[in-house]
């Protein structure tokens, strides 16, 4: 991460958005094992059979999923694989986020399952810095959709938009930005 884009960046602004897979953490998913499961999973519902048509994204199987009312058989397979995972940490990003803590409204913005996050920030002693969490379960539309923004920002009771900042590694975090009409800093792969 480029600490002094960053702290341009961050200048004026009270909230700071953390993605984070691919962000704070990487998480080592078999994402095409969970896929493949949570497609098994469809492809036994009775009102699937009816379609000619697989989805693709690990969303899309989601959203059918859901619709199926295979909602909680899906996000039991979401957390199963989520939690056998094991994932590395970017230092530079938990320091910055343990240093600037006093100073700005921390929040997680993660398409992740609220366990996953739970037990990793606690692990990391770090579950304590953030006001807001969202994760998958809280929101009905997943990232690129602005829905979790939208409960970010009702949150955080109407704050300017101004002066929040969106940090994620992924395109989905960048259209979430642009579509809510807020700043974003990007995290380089590492
Ligand atoms: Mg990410």
């Amino acid at each position: 991460m480029d600490l002094e884009e960053f702290n341009k960046k961050v200048k004026g602004k009270e909230a700071l958005i953390w993605d984070f897979d691919g962000t704070i953490v990487k998480l080592n998913l078999d994402w095409v094992k969970l896929k493949q499961e949570l497609l098994e999973k469809l492809e036994k519902s009775e009102e699937f059979k009816k379609k000619q048509t697989s989805p693709s994204s690990l969303s899309d199987i989601l959203y059918e999923l859901i619709r199926s009312g295979k909602k909680k058989e899906a996000f039991t397979i979401m957390n199963k694989h989520e939690k056998n995972s094991n994932y590395s940490v970017n230092h530079t990003i938990t320091g910055c986020i343990k240093q600037n803590a006093k100073k700005y409204g921390m929040v997680i913005f993660s398409d992740n399952m609220k366990d996953t996050l739970i037990k990793i920030l606690k692990d990391l002693d770090m579950l304590h810095l953030f006001e807001i969490i969202v994760s998958k379960e809280d929101v009905e539309r997943f990232k690129p959709d602005t829905d979790g923004i939208k409960l970010i920002c009702r949150r955080l009771k109407g704050k300017d938009k101004n002066k929040i900042l969106l940090i994620g590694d992924s395109w989905k975090d960048e259209k979430v930005a642009n579509d809510f009409k807020i700043d974003f800093f990007k995290i380089d792969p590492w």
